[in-house]
């Protein structure tokens, strides 16, 4: 069932503490796509939800494996107008949980990876609500193994660092200097705006130029494309205004591996109906 209204009617909510249901909250990191890579306790939870609050990351493969009589709430953020609506969406929880429900709220990837999870987890702690966190596969992890790039390698990258690429104030949000420092991957989350800033900003600190980068759109999708390329040269290969979100960028020396070790066919995922994507 679907709901356009984020809370449940007010009367249900204002019914006295001491009889109250008790409700519970399960934040559920719902993996980068492909709906065969939920964990097994997210998808207990799917099929025991009575409502589902999700975001636009979330496809409907993956919402189709929940309790059909669940009430499903699409609570999408608009990238310009977050706080607001994170705000609705924590009295959202706080609500349906004191209406006595088992909320799960389903979030791309890990809820705890610039998902939020942790404003939200603040929010119900605050007031007392039962919660858990179940973990996801997220966007780093999943596209970097179905694009044939190993994260870590031990004649490439000792460590990895996921940023953000959503630079709110310019260049100034991220410490270049450490970025840019060899021996490590760096996985840009929602860094397909900032991409010019940040191949010029690594450049700049002294990655070299000819540093591996890739794009990779929807991956773990039936739709996963990667654009593969050097800091210096992707964009070239790349026409950004055909690309289709969400993308995720990875540097460093791993990514020349995806060249001899990319074993995931999208084709043939979409031929076995594996998934058919993004809801958007
Ligand atoms: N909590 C999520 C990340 C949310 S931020 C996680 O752990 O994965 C949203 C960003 O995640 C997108 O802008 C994109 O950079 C990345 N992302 C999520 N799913 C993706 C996918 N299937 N392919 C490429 N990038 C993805």
């Amino acid at each position: 069932m679907k709901d356009d209204s984020n809370g449940p009617a007010r009367a249900e909510s204002a019914a006295s503490s001491d009889r109250r249901p008790r409700g519970r909250v399960s934040l559920v990191g719902a993996g980068p796509g492909d709906p065969e890579l939920l964990t097994l306790k997210a998808l207990r939870r799917l099929e025991a939800a009575e409502v589902i609050l999700h975001d636009r990351l979330v496809s409907e493969e993956i919402l189709a494996l929940a309790n059909p009589a669940a009430r499903r709430v699409y609570v999408g953020k608009v990238r310009s107008d977050h706080s607001l609506q994170q705000s609705g969406i924590n009295q959202a929880l706080l609500d349906w949980a004191h209406s006595g429900k088992q909320v799960v709220r389903l979030k791309g990837g890990d809820p705890f990876i610039f998902g939020r999870g942790g404003e939200e987890l603040e929010a119900l702690v605050a007031q007392g609500i039962e919660v858990e966190v179940i973990p996801g596969i997220t966007a780093a992890s999943g596209c970097s193994a179905y694009a044939g790039i190993p994260l870590t390698h031990r004649d490439h990258a000792q460590s990895v660092r996921l940023v953000t690429g959503h630079l709110r104030n310019g260049s100034s949000d991220l410490d270049w200097p450490a970025l840019a420092s060899p021996g490590q991957t760096l996985v840009f989350y929602m860094g397909l705006h900032g991409m010019q800033e940040i191949r010029r900003q690594l450049i700049a600190h002294g990655l070299p130029p000819d540093t591996p980068m890739a794009l990779i759109e929807q991956g773990t999708t039936a739709r996963q494309r990667v654009h593969r390329g050097t800091l210096a040269t992707l964009p070239s290969s790349l026409d950004s205004s055909l690309v289709q979100p969400p993308t995720l960028i990875i540097v460093g020396g791993v990514v020349g591996l995806h060249a001899t070790l990319d074993w995931f066919d999208p084709g043939e995922a979409n031929a076995r109906g594996w998934d058919t994507g993004h809801r958007r």
